[in-house]
């Protein structure tokens, strides 16, 4: 399993239709949270995902549509009794807001919070490694310090195939020895070498998730060839001027990284309040790149539909 679930897609401000950023990254029932803008924890209850199955939070940047939601979630983890450790991933700075948040409100955690500061990391290293996958800190270009992160499987292993198997008329007590890559003699003598009935591995999947930032080429290496591009698309290319200033993207901007990337689908996300009608902003990116959709509330995308 490798889904991602929208869980906010709104720029600064919120509209009665968008929430701050913030989405979860599933891989084999494991949770992990990408940014806590202001409303994830009612998000979270609301689209059932399990507190319990959450195991890591990435931060890419301290502005309040990226974390005000996270002293909620944190505190009302400890309530329901957490007690075992959860990994933040974030700019350092977050540990002393949470620091006295916690002390002036006179809470505390009764799990272990495990602070890891993303400036110890370059852009491009793996920061979070498990045996099936793992995530890498991508260059993003804003007011302030921003990482982005890159999910991807890895050590996918051949595909047994049962038709092939059954055609040489091998005994179901030998597939799993063929599957740890055994070769394996039948009681009638025949050899049979597990390539004889191994598949290549499916290509990996990967996630990227790039918000927020200005249209920043030195991205493009870092994500090439990426199963599922998020993408910020804070504008329109009529308001380039105001993404500049502000460090964030056109959806053209969006579309043309997408393109140079040669990623297999882009998904645009936080959207400025000012925009009611998303579709000047698909339209845009689709222009470039064609194979685009808009994030929206509650959205899950399984990456493996991507192929
Ligand atoms: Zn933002
Ligand atoms: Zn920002």
């Amino acid at each position: 399993m490798f889904q991602v679930q929208i869980l906010g897609t709104s720029a600064a401000i919120p509209t009665n239709s968008r929430l701050p950023s913030a989405q979860v990254v599933t891989i084999n029932d494991r949770h992990h949270l990408v940014d806590c803008g202001e409303g994830t924890q009612m998000q979270l209850i609301k689209h059932r995902v399990k507190f319990a199955r959450l195991d890591v939070i990435f931060i890419s940047h301290l502005h309040g549509d990226h974390i005000l939601g996270l002293p909620g979630l944190l505190n009302s983890l400890s309530l329901y009794e957490r007690n075992f450790p959860l990994k933040l991933y974030a700019p350092s700075g977050l540990k002393q807001i949470l620091d006295l948040v916690f002390a002036q409100t006179h809470s505390y955690l009764n799990y272990e919070l495990e602070f890891i500061p993303m400036e110890d990391f370059a852009v491009g290293d793996i920061i979070y490694d498990t045996e099936r996958y793992r995530v890498r800190c991508l260059p993003l270009e804003h007011r302030i310090f921003c990482r982005g992160f890159k999910f991807e499987e890895v050590n996918k292993r051949p595909k047994f195939d049962f038709y092939k198997a059954k055609a040489l008329e091998i005994p179901n007590n030998y597939f799993n020895l063929l599957k740890q890559g055994n070769i394996i003699t039948l009681e009638n003598g025949r050899t049979v070498h597990p390539e004889e009935v191994l598949l290549p591995p499916d290509n990996p999947l990967s996630f990227a998730y790039c918000s927020d930032t200005s249209y920043h080429e030195e991205l493009i290496e870092h994500i090439k060839h990426t199963k599922l591009l998020y993408h910020e698309a804070t504008f329109l290319h009529n308001m380039k001027d105001r993404a500049e200033a502000t460090c964030h993207s056109t959806a053209l901007q969006a579309g043309k990284i997408a393109r140079s990337a040669e990623v297999r689908q882009l998904l645009l996300g936080h959207f400025s309040a000012r925009y009611k009608n998303l579709q000047p902003i698909l339209d845009e990116a689709r222009s470039v790149f064609p194979n685009t959709m808009l994030a929206k509330e509650g959205y899950v995308f399984n990456l493996k539909d991507l192929g």
